[in-house]
């Protein structure tokens, strides 16, 4: 139990920053595996600020938790995800080129997209919609750290060029 609390993030259940460093060692040692290694993919709320403002603290508290169960049901049994900032969600995905990468961020950005998610207030479910920026060893080589810088840029790519969709090769 002691585990668990120390890898997962209390709100969502997701992995935390320590749970992303074991897999991301766990990757790393594997990353040999060739065309295959892995696949990274970071997610942001668009105008999750916004949010915040106009339902309250506690509503963006539970829009994080139906996020986190959305993007449970679907990515693969294989993909990992962590709460990698307050409203920044990272996917692992092992054994992934980046095709494959490419593949789930279109998914989760469209699925996302067509949520209507509960918040359990009595009102209205919400809808919202996440910027993806994603990379991939089998395209863009590097370490992990290079990887993150990689995909960090290309989300930023997808803030400014509107929200609401994925940027990367
Ligand atoms: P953008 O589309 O550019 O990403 O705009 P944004 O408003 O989502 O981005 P910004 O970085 O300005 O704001 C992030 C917000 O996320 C601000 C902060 O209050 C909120 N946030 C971060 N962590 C939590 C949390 O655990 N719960 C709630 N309710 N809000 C959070
Ligand atoms: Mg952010
Ligand atoms: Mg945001």
């Amino acid at each position: 139990l002691t585990e668990k609390l120390a890898l997962h993030d209390k709100l969502t259940g997701l992995y935390n920053r320590h749970g992303m460093d074991r897999i991301v060692s766990e990757l790393e040692e594997t990353r040999g595996g060739g065309e295959n290694s892995y696949g990274i993919v970071l997610i942001d709320i668009d105008h999750f600020k916004r949010f915040n403002d106009n339902y309250g603290h506690p509503a963006g508290d539970q829009l994080l938790v139906g996020l986190a169960d959305v993007l449970l049901k679907t990515v693969r049994l294989q993909d990992r995800i962590v709460r990698f900032g307050g409203e920044e969600i990272l996917i692992l995905l092992s054994r992934t080129d980046i095709s494959g990468t490419r593949q789930s961020a279109k998914k989760i950005c469209r699925v996302v997209a067509k949520t209507k998610f509960d918040l359990k207030d009595g009102k209205e479910p919400k809808n919202v919609t996440v910027s993806i920026g994603y990379a991939a060893v089998s395209h863009d080589g590097g370490s992990f750290h290079d990887l993150i810088k990689l995909a960090d840029k290309r989300l930023y790519e997808a803030k400014n060029n509107g929200r609401n969709m994925w940027v990367g090769p």
